[in-house]
């Protein structure tokens, strides 16, 4: 059996893990674009901050290491170009054609470049990949800059404010959104957070698209969507992101915003396989497909992907929404849709100590947001996928016995499990 897999990051190396695992002997050629071995993106803000060595972007090791390890045939600083589903080939980016048995597609995503007037993108700084680090890092170490302008409000933007503001750097942060984390906050916790952000001298521009940018010497003139100008000698763009799916064809593969895989990680072709940032698999509170760009994600979805392609069958159910964040001296986690409205609860003071916000519909818990403590958002989490999987009862005893350690109420947790708002 030939596998191939095309894209090395936490979803790749998952796959070719799992398939050695349950086949000793089986071809697995591994085609990456890039000679390093797969990273953890998360961690790339951490490196350029000079919180964490170079070496410790790499969880799996060396690609040498992990080469021998897993008896892998693998192919660096090769671009994978093209899919042909129905001759069951690769085109690289040699002009070379290689043949597959199963395939899997774990190409992940990159930073969203849009073109801004006046500002070559090649002349912006993104944070996606080890490239971007080492670009943005280099950039630091090398010139003084005094100020910055980050756009996008995201989990990746205000990692990327909090090094700059360690550096010394003065810096806005903008984004089209008119508050903090709009795909994971309640408006409240947004305006919290955006008041603690602004507290430690950081900028907010939120409402406000970057619309084009002047350049003078070294410094940006940067035209905002209300007509304000902000000077920058360093812009960095945090967006978004893109799935890489340009590598199959649509006619062949069902693509929409991800590559559209089933529960076993399959594509629309039975012997094309997708995991990771490049797919979209099951959303469980949407019931929807949707991509999931998160690493856990990832390596649960080339596991899966790797068992189905060996021949173990292997399902999984899917994930949902959720971010577990922390920065500037505070933590945040989002779970679920933020959009889904019902009765909400409140624990705790929002200023101070854990605060929970919860949205219960209907009986159900549809979303939380927690700020200032971590340790609750395990028992939550798995929580709220026992009811999203349809298997939920009360909260464990295990698990509530750490909630309320933590301080939330026994009579809190008994209304996020719906039982006061059932009474009603
Ligand atoms: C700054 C930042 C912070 C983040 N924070 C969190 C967090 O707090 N929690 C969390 O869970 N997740 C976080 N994430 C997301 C998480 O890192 C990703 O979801 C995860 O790493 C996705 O893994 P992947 O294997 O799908 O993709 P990737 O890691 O992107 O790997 C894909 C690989 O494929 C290669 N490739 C692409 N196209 C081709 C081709 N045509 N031919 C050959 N090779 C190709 C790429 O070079 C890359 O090496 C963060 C990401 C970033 C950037």
């Amino acid at each position: 059996m030939h596998y191939v897999i095309v894209g090395f990051g936490c979803a790749g190396y998952y796959a070719a893990k799992t398939i050695r695992e349950n086949d000793p002997d089986g071809k697995i050629s591994v085609y990456s674009d890039h000679s390093y071995a797969p990273y953890n993106p998360m961690l790339t803000t951490y490196y350029v901050a000079d919180r964490i060595p170079f070496e410790a972007l790499f969880p799996f090791g060396t690609l040498d290491k992990i080469e021998e390890e897993l008896k892998l045939d693998m192919h660096k600083d090769v671009k994978v170009s093209k899919v042909d589903a129905k001759a069951r080939t690769l085109l690289l980016d040699s002009g070379e054609t290689v043949s597959y048995d199963k395939l899997l597609i774990s190409s992940g995503a990159s930073a969203f470049a849009p073109r801004f007037e006046g500002l070559d993108p090649a002349d912006a700084f993104y944070m996606r990949t080890v490239f971007d680090a080492i670009k943005l890092r280099e950039e630091l170490d090398s010139t003084p800059h005094k100020k910055a302008l980050v756009v996008g409000a995201s989990m990746v933007g205000i990692k990327v404010v909090e090094l700059l503001v360690n550096r010394g750097i003065e810096t806005v942060l903008a984004d089209m959104a008119t508050k903090m984390f709009p795909l994971a906050a309640y408006d409240d916790v947004a305006k919290e957070i955006g008041d603690r952000i602004e507290a430690k001298g950081v900028k907010l521009a939120l409402g406000n698209a970057l619309k084009s940018a002047q350049k003078d010497g070294d410094i940006y003139h940067c035209t905002m969507n209300d007509g304000s100008v902000i000077d920058a000698d360093l812009i960095v763009l945090c967006i978004g992101t893109r799935a890489n799916t340009a590598v199959v064809d649509p006619e062949q593969v069902k693509v929409n915003r991800g590559i559209v895989v089933d529960e076993r990680m399959c594509t629309s072709d039975p012997d094309i396989f997708a995991a990771g940032d490049c797919c979209e698999g099951n959303e469980l509170q949407s019931s929807n497909t949707m991509i999931i760009g998160l690493w856990a994600n990832a390596a649960h979805q080339g596991t899966t992907a790797g068992a189905n392609m060996s021949g173990k069958p292997a399902d999984f159910d899917g994930n949902f929404l959720h971010n577990i964040t922390h920065f500037m001296d505070m933590d945040f986690i989002g779970f679920g849709d933020n959009r889904l409205k019902g009765e909400v609860l409140y624990s705790g003071d929002i200023h101070k100590g854990l605060f929970v916000e919860a949205v219960v519909q209907e009986g159900r818990l549809v979303g939380v947001n927690i700020l200032d403590n971590y340790r609750i958002s395990g028992a939550i989490k798995n929580y709220l996928y026992a009811i999203m999987e349809g298997s939920a009862g009360d909260i464990s005893p295990i698990q509530k016995g750490i909630l309320i350690k933590e301080g939330l109420k026994p009579s809190f947790i008994e209304k996020l499990e719906g039982h006061v708002y059932a009474e009603h």
